[in-house]
Order: C-alpha cells, then structure tokens, then sequence
C-alpha cells in the first residue's frame, strides 16, 4: 500500500484480464529503431507478474503526437512492435482502439495471452479524456493496473478507467513514489537539487520548490542562462527564455532571502553563434555579443563536482548543455561523473537527460525516473492527475 494506492501484489487476477496502462513512449530514429528503452524494460516486472497468473493481459500506451511540415502525426506501434517483444521476451497481439468490437472479439478468441493496443491517442476520446470512451475500455476488462509514471496526463486510459474498474499500481509506479518521495522525508543533508535544460517555463516551479526545501540549488543549461539575464548579465547571443526573466528575477530575490544557496556558472564555453567557431572558456561578464554560451566551463564544472561530492542527497533533472554536439557534452558528462562517483543518495531525470546517460554509470545512480514532465509534476506538488484518480476512485471501492 502506496499512499492509499492498492499495490498490484494484492489483486485478485487469477484468470482474470487485466488492463495494463503502461507507457511505451520510448524516442525513435528516423528509421524507427528505439534509441532508449528503459521505460518498457521498467514495465517488464508488473507485465511478468501479471502474465503468470493465467490471465489476459492488454496493455495500453500513447506515443508522442509529432508534428511534420505543420501537420500533426499519431504515431503507430506497429513499426516498433518487433523490437518490443525481444525486449519483453513476449509475442504481442496489436489491436485497433478505434475499433473496439473487433478488439473484443480478438481478445475472446483465445488464441493469445497478450495484446497491445496501438497508440491510444488514434481514437480522439483519449485526449478528452472521454467518459464513454473509458467506460467502453473498462468493459475488456476485470481489473485495471496503472504502472505508466511518466504518462500523468489526464486522459480516458489514465484517469477514464480508474472510475470503472478496481484499480491498483504497477511496480514502477511503486518505486517512483517511494523513491520520488524520499527526497522531503527526511532527506540525508546537504540536499543539493541541480536543474538544467531549456525549457525553463517548467522548470521554475521546481527550482521555487527547492528554494524552500533543498540545501543548495545548482544551475545549469539555458535555464541558468535565463537566470543570469535577470541578475543583468549580457549573455551575447546565448539561448535565454526572455518571457521567463522576470520570473527568475523574482526567484533570485526568493533565493537572497532563503538559507539555501543558489548557485550559477562563472565561466561558460562559448561559440560563435553562427560561425560555430572552435569552442573556448570564458568568464560569464565575458560571453561577447555575437557568441553564445552553450555549455558551463571547466571552473564551473569544478564547482559542481565538489558540490555534489559534499552532498547528502542530489536531484538532477535538465543537461548543462548543448549535449547532442559532442564539443559541447563535456559540462553534463562531468556533472555525471560527479554524480556517479558521489556518495551520496541520487535520483535522476529528464527525459534528455537520461538520453545524455550512458549505460556504464545507470548502476551507479540510485533511482532513473521514467518521467520527465511527471517527475517535475510529482516532486512540485506530491502527486499527479493519475495517482490522484486512482487513490479517488480506490477509496471509494474500498467504502462500498
Ligand atoms: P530534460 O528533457 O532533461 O528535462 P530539457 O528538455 O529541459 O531537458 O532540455 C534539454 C535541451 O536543452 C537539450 O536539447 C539541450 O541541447 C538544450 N540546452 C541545454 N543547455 C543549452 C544551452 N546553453 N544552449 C542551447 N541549448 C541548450
Ligand atoms: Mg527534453
């Protein structure tokens, strides 16, 4: 028992079948071949364990919507299915969530124990979260399991089924909460909370957060560059979110008058901007008008490892840098050194930054979240729409 949420260990699913909302919504090359597949291979142990109980088993997921020369493109899982089923070690059945009755007669047929439902955002009562569309859904099944931590959109298959079928969380849901959860119980001190990245209108929640509760807030990314434009610092012609200044001018003002220091680079590798100019080390009052700072600096990069090396208990979510270009990778593989050398307890994020992971340090890392949005979500309020409905909907089965 999570938080009121009925753990997948205490359902009754003998024979039964089970909805599994799952997420699937791994990044793929243009060729589509899955380039990062820690969220199916997260789901394996709750897809195991369901699958063992002589039961039926139909998983549901959404992929991302791409959009293509102004178009908007729902993305199948039929050029991924292959690939998925080496890596659940299982064969799966693809069915159509636009059409349901063909599904229903191809889940009866009994010829097979596990189904996939293609991308669930191909029928348009997902996204509205359609109360008759979940309602339909709910009928396929006997019990519902909800193990997608990073799908915390409110939609039919994550928020819809909970109201019509028992529902219990998955595994991975498990884990996420207890681990995501352990960073404001008591958290082994220094806590130093690193954020980086661009996309710093999702980010500052989070960094308000820490600036109430954390030891050390550490910067990095466009969003320290966002932050150093408020404190009026001439970045030249780096990334800053200029509708985000006054923003994290009003959280300097918050961090001034906090006990928890904020810290932001002191020297920057610089480039630049369109001659892409071989990389150099500048201080920040340095950048240059026509030069843009696209990765902290090797002063910096100190700074942070001894940060993080003093730490009880370090979050990092968002790159240092411009990491897909290989000349400017070196502040967020340093930063991750430092973290997998760190003693201290750490949880990761981001769905860049697990991109920037390379396999050798995921042992050394205490927790990888699948979400990157959910994990942000999860850590500023304490839960998502999902948990939520599902600890809604359990307690009033469990008052019947
Ligand atoms: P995450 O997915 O881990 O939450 P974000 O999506 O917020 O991270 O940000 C990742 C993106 O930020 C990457 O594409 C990276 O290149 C970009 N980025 C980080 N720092 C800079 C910078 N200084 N200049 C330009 N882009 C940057
Ligand atoms: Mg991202």
């Amino acid at each position: 028992m999570q938080q009121n949420l009925p753990l997948v260990s205490s359902a009754p699913l003998f024979k039964k079948t089970v909805l599994v909302r799952v997420d699937f919504n791994v990044t793929v090359d243009d060729a589509n071949n899955i380039r990062e597949a820690s969220k199916i291979i997260e789901n394996i142990p709750t897809i195991d364990y369901i699958s063992k109980q002589q039961t039926k088993v139909i998983l549901f997921s959404h992929r991302s919507t791409i959009k293509k020369a102004g178009k908007k493109i729902k993305p199948s899982f039929r050029p991924l299915l292959t690939q998925i089923e080496k890596i659940i070690k299982k064969r799966i059945r693809l069915l159509d969530p636009r059409d349901l009755n063909k599904a229903k007669r191809a889940i009866d047929s009994g010829k097979n124990q596990l189904f996939l439902f293609d991308n669930t955002r191909l029928h348009p009562g997902e996204e509205t979260s359609d109360t008759r569309y979940a309602k339909d859904l709910a009928r396929l099944g006997d019990v519902f399991v909800y193990d997608a931590f990073a799908s915390y959109r409110p939609e039919a298959t994550t928020v819809g089924i909970p109201r019509f079928l028992p529902t219990y969380i998955g595994f991975t849901m498990d884990k996420e909460i207890t681990m995501l959860s352990s960073i404001f119980k008591n958290p082994r001190r220094p806590l130093v909370a690193i954020i980086g990245g661009a996309k710093t209108e999702v980010k500052v929640g989070i960094v308000r957060k820490f600036l109430s509760f954390a030891d050390t807030v550490v910067l990095g990314g466009s969003v320290a560059n966002t932050f150093l434009r408020a404190w009026g610092i001439d970045l030249g012609a780096s990334l800053v979110d200029a509708e985000m200044v006054s923003v994290a001018r009003e959280l300097l003002w918050l961090a001034l008058h906090s006990r928890v220091a904020l810290e932001l680079p002191h020297d920057f590798m610089v480039s630049h901007y369109k001659e892409r100019t071989a990389p150099k080390a500048v201080h920040h009052l340095e950048i240059g008008r026509s030069y843009a700072a696209f990765d902290i600096g090797p002063e910096t990069q100190k700074r942070y490892r001894s940060i993080v090396h003093q730490a009880g208990t370090v979050v990092w979510n968002g790159p240092m840098g411009l990491y897909e270009k290989a000349e400017f990778q070196g502040g967020t593989l340093a930063l991750l050194d430092a973290i997998a050398t760190a003693r201290a307890k750490k949880i990761i994020g981001g769905g860049d930054t697990i991109t920037a992971l390379p396999d050798i340090k995921r042992k050394n890392i205490d927790h990888i979240s699948t979400g990157g949005g959910a994990m942000l979500v999860f850590l500023e309020s304490g839960t998502t729409a999902p948990i939520e409905a599902i600890r809604k909907y359990a307690k009033r089965m469990s008052n019947v």
